[in-house]
């Protein structure tokens, strides 16, 4: 990874954190975890941070209209699933992504550079959980 991107100690800390989990974290989230190694570091320049890896395409802003933003250590295009119940976001693991690209750049002769689909519904667990 180089975009001309600074790899500064508190940026690889963020990114650290975020590649060791599946749980498309909130900014509060990864705050709370830097913290822990970082004690001086502050919500904001976790933020900042954050903006610069989803510019340079180390991460994803994950924005689905819930008003604020999940991020995720995964850059490479995948598709996320949204629990209506408890608002948690998975990985939806299908070999469609490129597929979809070249079937719509067939039916348009158009390049694809990216696309985005989300699935919303009940979770496995919350799904036990009322029954
Ligand atoms: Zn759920
Ligand atoms: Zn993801």
């Amino acid at each position: 990874m180089n975009n001309g991107m600074r790899m500064t100690e508190q940026r690889a800390l963020i990114l650290k954190i975020l590649r060791s989990t599946k749980s498309h974290p909130t900014a509060d989230w990864i705050y709370q975890e830097a913290r822990k190694e970082m004690p001086n570091i502050s919500l904001g320049t976790v933020y900042r941070n954050l903006r610069v890896l989803a510019e340079a395409g180390a991460i994803m802003e994950l924005d689905y209209g819930s008003g604020y933003s999940r991020y995720d250590g995964n850059p490479e295009n995948h598709y996320h699933f949204q629990c209506q119940a408890c608002g948690k976001m998975y990985d939806v693991d299908i070999e469609l992504v490129h597929q979809l690209d070249e079937l719509v750049e067939e039916s348009l002769g158009a390049i694809i550079h990216e696309h985005r689909l989300e699935f919303y519904g009940i979770c496995k667990d919350c799904q036990e959980n009322n029954h």
